[in-house]
């Protein structure tokens, strides 16, 4: 399966080039993580969640974080959010270095330019308020009149195919109504940054999927840059780029080509395993083989021979 395959970079592979992902590649990226740590201390037990973890994005990308639980993607999408600092290691988001920046310039960037969308719909919607309610107030700190506020949460309600609920609490919606709403509410600061933890978790895989269409539309049509964990490689290959996290770093990085996907789906190809797909070099050169492929290789134990042959690393088991 080409998934665990592993693909050298050699220096004629260009990871951007993909006529697909609008990327461009003089602008500043949109966030950039180099080397973060995260170690959280519990009970006089340290875990570090994130260990080292080098990340480039770039404006208007739409992309997804999978890894296996227990892995880091919820840390990093916290810390993505100004939701929690690094221990070290250095996070800029849109220019704002997340390291150095006062609390209040985290508070305001919180405010305006990430939005937040969470697996669990109690964590997006007050379940008192109604779906046009809730996302005027958090339109709290705008200086939008109150009408104003109100045609702009109707408009958000018809974006994202909701406006018919406009008057109902969560509780008198499906879980898949309700996370469209919070989609809404994500958006109602007009944030740069959309980030999702496992927005689909809790649905069904038809809803989730549509869940998923309106993060693409939302992606392409506002331009938004939205980043996703899954654990759903099915969703994750809606996406343009797919990063898989293991021990705290990027271990693994997949770029899905639009036509490639549609013409796979037309086949009703469900793999989707085939597209490109890159494993990343730490800054130290190292590259992580996880037991799959060794085990593939027929490679059990821990001496390998290397050899370079035609432009290829090729590692062999121990003789
Ligand atoms: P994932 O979202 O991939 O399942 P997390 O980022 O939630 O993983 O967690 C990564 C590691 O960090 C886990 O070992 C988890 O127990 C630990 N961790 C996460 N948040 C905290 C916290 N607030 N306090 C202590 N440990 C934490
Ligand atoms: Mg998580």
């Amino acid at each position: 399966m080409r998934w665990r395959e592993v693909f050298f970079l050699r220096s004629d592979d260009n990871i951007n080039n993909n006529d697909e992902i609008n990327i461009n590649d003089t602008e500043e990226p949109l966030v950039y993580c180099d080397n973060v740590v995260k170690l959280f201390k519990k009970d006089k037990i340290e875990v570090m969640a994130l260990q080292g973890l080098d990340l480039t994005i770039n404006k208007g990308e739409f992309m997804a974080i999978i890894g296996k639980s227990g892995s880091g993607k919820s840390t990093l999408l916290n810390m993505l959010g100004g939701l929690c600092r690094p221990s070290a290691g250095e996070v800029m988001m849109d220019g704002i270095n997340l390291n150095t920046c006062t609390e209040k310039e985290l508070v305001n960037y919180r405010k305006k330019t990430v939005g937040f969308v969470w697996q669990k719909s109690g964590r997006n919607l007050f379940n008192y308020l109604t779906s046009v309610e809730n996302i005027e107030a958090v339109m709290c700190y705008s200086n939008l009149s109150a009408k104003e506020k109100r045609e702009k949460a109707i408009e958000l309600l018809e974006l994202v195919g909701m406006s018919h609920k406009k008057n109902s609490l969560p509780q008198e919606m499906s879980g898949g109504e309700q996370q469209r709403v919070a989609i809404a509410v994500a958006l109602a600061n007009d944030p740069k940054i959309l980030l999702a933890d496992e927005p689909t978790g809790a649905v069904d895989s038809a809803t989730a999927k549509h869940i998923l269409t309106l993060f693409k539309t939302l992606n392409r049509e506002k331009k938004i840059t939205i980043i996703i964990v899954t654990h759903d490689m099915k969703l994750a290959s809606q996406v343009d780029r797919i990063v898989m996290i293991a021990d705290g770093k990027i271990s693994t990085e997949k770029l899905m080509r639009e036509q490639y996907r549609e013409t796979m789906e037309l086949l009703g190809e469900t793999d989707i395993s085939s597209h490109e797909e890159y494993s990343i070099l730490d800054k130290a050169n190292r590259i992580k083989l996880d037991d799959e492929i060794l085990k593939e290789a027929g490679i059990d134990s821990k001496k390998v021979r290397i050899k370079v042959e035609d432009g290829r690393v090729i590692i062999l088991p121990e003789k």
